[in-house]
């Protein structure tokens, strides 16, 4: 059997009991009126207040309508010679009915067209609400998802019907039963808003909100884009930037020391026999020394390209502080026999989940930093300890210690302080940045602060690694 909505729409229990209700009360009020002895006006005016009272509760203008024509036939029934017939001897009756008709029929058409009136403008509040709030929300949303998920929302709350949204990718799959409506601003298409039930379309004051959402969702997702992509090409330029520096202080510094191991590689080759034996030591010792310089440089760099990319990749692994420790002290400067480096481990068993090979890149570049830095016969310490759950290490030094206003730029990759080192040409920049850039990679944090009375401190923390018995 075919559905037809109308006719159910139409019927309502509520609407029919209340009509026959007021018509039942103007009715019995008609009755008093009429034993009381007042005129037959009296009545009507009754009837015709009934009439506006149901145009106003009832929510079909139907049954006002119907009870306009009832009341005239219930007046000529009850009220009017002869009596309890629906027939009216008095010639002037049809006149009296046909106005008392039109009246009742006036009074509910213009009652309900108020009703309507101020339905359709709660109603058009209610939607203008609904467009305002998309606003608020569609700005508040930081992400592509979220503005669908808002726009689907609110186009659900105006329509009171499914709504979906979905990005140009998936859009291919359309429905029958369903409308389309593209989400798109400047030719650019984001999506489109699918609308259940196409046989019922939006009115046009509701698809001219539907379209204002759209077009402010579209507006927002452009947002979005615009941003993201702005931000990639800072990115880019950065990377760019980064990448122009690296080179250019890479092979600035580069070339000083490949520059002295040929030369003194040459000197020897050649004039070998010449030089005595101090001599060829010193030039043995600078070409060594300079070639280890190289390969800590090119240990650094390999490792903060791997970060920069994103490539590191951590091989987290329980390892022993002390072990870790003594690891770095064999490669450290060989300058630092010149000064008296000592260890300090709180714990027999401490405990560090890290990747060793990098924690031991921090130390070794702390502790030549260290060596580099001080003077001669300075001390440097290195502590490690447990603080809660976290190992602490520091790497004191007792030389001319950082100026608080260099303090903060130690960290930046190239920053280069105002102390230099002997040997001035060893300094790249490149060394604290790395120590952070790993620390941190490891959820840790590094500070540096003073050394009292003088001197620099550095310190960084790690998670700890509770040390198990059955290992
Ligand atoms: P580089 O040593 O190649 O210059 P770093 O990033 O390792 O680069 O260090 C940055 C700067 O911090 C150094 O140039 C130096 O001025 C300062 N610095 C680092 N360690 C110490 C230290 N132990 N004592 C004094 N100054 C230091």
């Amino acid at each position: 059997m075919k559905h037809t909505p109308d006719a159910k729409s139409v019927w309502s229990w509520r609407d029919a009991l209340l009509s026959t209700l007021i018509l039942v009360l103007a009715t019995g009020i008609g009755t008093v009126f009429s034993k009381l002895g007042f005129t037959e006006a009296n009545i009507i005016m009754v009837y015709i207040l009934g009439v506006l009272i149901i145009s106003v509760v009832v929510k079909n203008r139907i049954y006002s309508l119907i009870s306009s024509l009832v009341s005239v036939l219930v007046f000529n029934f009850f009220f009017t010679v002869p009596k309890f017939t629906f027939l009216a001897y008095h010639q002037g009756y049809p006149v009296t009915f046909l106005i008392m008709f039109i009246a009742a029929f006036l009074t509910s058409t213009l009652a309900g067209q108020l009703k309507n009136h101020a339905k359709q403008a709660a109603q058009a509040a209610y939607r203008t609400q609904i467009l305002l709030d998309t606003n608020q929300l569609l700005q508040k949303a930081a992400e592509e998802e979220a503005v669908f998920t808002a726009t689907a929302n609110q186009l659900q709350k105006l329509l009171g019907r499914e709504v979906a949204l979905r990005e140009k990718e998936q859009a291919s799959v359309l429905r029958a039963d369903c409308l389309y409506y593209p989400v798109s601003v400047n030719e650019n298409r984001y999506g489109v808003a699918e609308i259940s039930d196409k046989e019922h379309p939006p009115d046009a004051f509701e698809e001219g909100i539907v379209l204002s959402i759209l077009g402010e969702c579209a507006l927002a997702l452009e947002n979005l884009r615009n941003v993201r992509e702005k931000e990639e090409a800072k990115i880019l330029a950065q990377n760019e930037q980064l990448r122009a520096n690296l080179l250019r202080t890479i092979s600035h510094d580069l070339r000083t020391p490949l520059t002295s191991i040929s030369g003194h590689a040459s000197n020897l080759l050649t004039n070998g026999e010449e030089f005595d034996e101090k001599t060829k030591n010193q030039m043995y010792e600078d070409i060594y020394d300079d070639s280890m310089w190289l390969i800590t440089l090119v240990e650094n760099l390999l490792s903060v390209t791997r970060i920069e990319d994103g490539r590191m990749q951590l091989h987290p692994a329980p390892e022993l502080m002390d072990e870790v420790v003594s690891e770095a002290l064999q490669h450290v400067d060989r300058k630092s026999t010149e000064h008296r480096v000592t260890v300090k481990n709180s714990e027999e068993f401490l405990l560090a989940r890290i990747d060793a090979k990098l924690i031991v890149q921090v130390l070794i570049n702390l502790v030549d930093n260290a060596v580099k830095y001080t003077p001669e016969g300075s001390t440097i310490e290195i502590e490690t300890k447990r603080q809660g759950n976290q190992v602490v290490v520091c790497v004191r030094d007792d030389g001319p210690g950082i100026s608080d206003e260099i303090k903060p730029h130690i960290f930046e990759m190239f920053y280069r302080g105002t102390n230099k080192p002997a040997d001035s040409r060893r300094s790249l920049g490149l060394g604290l940045y790395l120590c952070k850039s790993i620390i941190n990679a490891h959820g840790g944090t590094i500070e540096v602060s003073d050394h009292i009375p003088h001197g620099t401190c550095f310190t960084f923390f790690l998670p700890a690694e509770e040390v198990s018995l059955h290992e």
